[in-house]
């Protein structure tokens, strides 16, 4: 099923996040967390993309596991960073072949070693592969605070509906800590006329050194309720705070009507446990 009739057709829609390995074959520890995940009845698993484009093989056979050995839907990131035309169709026939109908099309993060050919921005790749192969559904990603790039929030807006007209019909927004951030994003974005359903995207934060990294690579901002659980738990109490904070804030969100949650739940079979099932009489 397409993620769109996901939206027409369900109260909540609850998708999970992976990654695949670094090198191609070294599958155990993913499978792993998708056999929990699997038990959580996602309604869609995504899988990213290996930063710097070093993913795609890895990226389309976890989506292959996802689809074949667990019978659940898959959605394939895909980044224009270091992507050629010949190499882009080569991706989207490697994953035709596997059965995925969906893609999460994204610029990609810069790294040391990332080029651009074809492609510059998402939008690009939207369009590219939109215009030529219309059965892929194609996701884009958002930013609640705005991408850290961008010159303002308001700019930003323009190129993510630029995205959507380019052929992207559902967004999956980056990490958030404050509820009202999200908030006010969704109410510009539909007065900018950004007509696709949105994801709301949690990340249940377990450490210390997760919050660090989170902060420097998204630069998402931390709010006082969130830096004092930060500041006064550590280790086994501050996994559990933090995963409560990701409930309370899924709470509030599906309070507000929002109808997408998406959990960055990367390998973490336990923290997917938790966070699922406490949404399981919700979901049904
Ligand atoms: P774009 O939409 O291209 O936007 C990037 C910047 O350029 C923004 O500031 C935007 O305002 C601006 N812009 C956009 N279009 C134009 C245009 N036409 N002209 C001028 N400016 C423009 N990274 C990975 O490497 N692998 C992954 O698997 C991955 N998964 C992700 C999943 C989600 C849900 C999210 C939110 C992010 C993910 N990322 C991933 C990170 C992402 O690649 C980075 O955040 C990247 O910096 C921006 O990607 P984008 O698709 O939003 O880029």
């Amino acid at each position: 099923m397409y993620i769109r009739e996901m939206f027409e057709n369900k109260k909540v829609v609850m998708s999970a996040e992976v990654f695949p390995p670094k090198k191609n074959g070294m599958l155990e520890g993913v499978i792993r967390a998708l056999k929990e995940i699997k038990s959580l009845d996602p309604d869609y698993v995504s899988i990213t993309y290996g930063a710097s484009g070093s993913g795609g093989q890895t990226t389309a056979d976890v989506a292959s596991v996802v689809i074949d050995a667990f019978d659940m839907t898959a959605v394939a990131h895909m980044t224009a960073v270091n992507m050629t035309k010949e190499l882009l169709e080569e991706r989207l026939a490697m994953l035709t072949r596997k059965g995925v109908k969906s893609i999460l099309a994204l610029r990609g993060d810069i790294v040391e070693g990332s080029k651009f050919y074809d492609f510059r921005h998402a939008s690009e790749l939207a369009a590219y592969i939109s215009e030529r192969y219309p059965d892929f559904e194609l996701l884009g990603a958002c930013y609640p605070e705005g991408h850290p790039e961008a010159k303002s929030l308001d700019a930003d807006l323009d190129m993510i509906k630029l995205k959507t007209e380019c052929g992207v019909s559902h967004l999956v927004s980056q990490l958030f800590f404050d509820n009202e951030t999200f908030y006010d994003f969704m109410e510009k974005a539909e007065k900018k006329g950004i007509k696709a359903t949105v994801s709301a995207g949690i990340m249940p934060i377990t450490s210390v050194q997760q919050v660090e990294r989170i902060v420097s690579m998204c630069g998402v901002q931390i709010p006082t309720a969130f830096a004092k659980i930060c500041a006064n738990y550590q280790g086994a109490d501050l996994y559990n705070a933090g995963i409560d904070y990701a409930i309370g804030q899924i709470r509030d969100l599906i309070d507000h009507g929002v109808k997408g949650i998406h959990v960055y739940t990367m390998n973490k079979g336990d923290v997917a446990r938790r966070i699922f099932d406490a949404f399981e009489g919700v979901r049904k």
